[in-house]
């Protein structure tokens, strides 16, 4: 396949991990979570005792203390903080707030894209975000805003933390999903909006394996050299 690259954003627990990450096995590509990557910021600063939100500054002094490297395994992206595994670390409610806090802020969101424009242009990559398509990739080969309902996505959220055997309250994830959607589309730095471009998928009424098939298709059509004949395997 020649070197494409496919930008998805879209709120929080639209399904783009998931989505994007099935997507990247079916064809072929690199899949980039570039939330992790402000999710990591977030577990150095709260390893570290630094209050994002109303001590901006501490994280900022700290930035060049942080190197995340991202290495591309079996079962997908494995992220390290300064050279530890953090992968199942960052995936905590805690964390979650944090990154959104720490995504405000222009220095950390300068370094995270300079080295996301990197990984784009060393492989053909399917990275999902917030600011993919308009301003980290603006020239990607297809462009897809992935959203579902606040209540959708809650109820995928409540799923997958109850599955993982996690105590958790339906109420607490839905509030912390509207506070990060008001955190990612009011801030002043890159907010989540669709481009123009971009082609808006809506997932609140599709399986998982729907969603996956209609991103397939759209970045068929829109390269013509995606190979989207496989069938899916059930299991994902
Ligand atoms: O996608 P995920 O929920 O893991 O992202 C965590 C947080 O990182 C988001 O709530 C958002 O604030 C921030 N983020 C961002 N820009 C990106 C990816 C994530 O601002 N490209």
């Amino acid at each position: 396949m020649k070197h494409i690259a496919v930008a998805v954003d879209g709120p929080a627990g639209a399904g783009k991990s998931s989505v994007s990450k099935a997507v990247a096995a079916d064809l072929g590509l690199v899949y980039i979570d570039t939330g992790a990557m402000y999710r990591s910021v977030a577990l150095f600063a709260i390893q570290n005792g630094i209050d994002i939100k109303n001590d901006p500054q501490s994280l900022i002094d700290r930035l060049d203390e942080i190197d995340i490297g991202i290495k591309h395994g079996e079962e997908g992206q494995i992220i390290y903080l300064n050279g530890v595994d953090v992968t199942g670390k960052i995936r905590t409610p805690q964390v979650s707030v944090g990154a959104s806090d720490a995504a405000v802020i222009k220095e950390v969101r300068q370094k995270l894209v300079a080295m996301q424009r990197k990984m784009a242009e060393n492989d053909s990559v399917i990275m999902d975000g917030r600011d993919i398509c308009g301003y980290v990739l603006p020239n990607a080969d297809v462009k897809i805003f992935l959203t579902a309902s606040v209540d959708a996505r809650s109820q995928r959220r409540y799923k997958e933390l109850r599955e993982k055997g996690e105590t958790c309250d339906f109420e607490k994830i839905k509030a912390d999903i509207e506070y990060r959607d008001y955190n990612d589309s009011t801030r002043e730095e890159s907010p989540l909006k669709r481009v123009s471009d971009a082609v808006p998928v809506d997932t609140s009424d599709l399986t998982f394996n729907e969603s996956v098939a209609l991103v397939k298709r759209i970045i068929e059509e829109k390269t013509g050299k995606a190979d989207t004949s496989g069938v899916r395997n059930e299991k994902q």
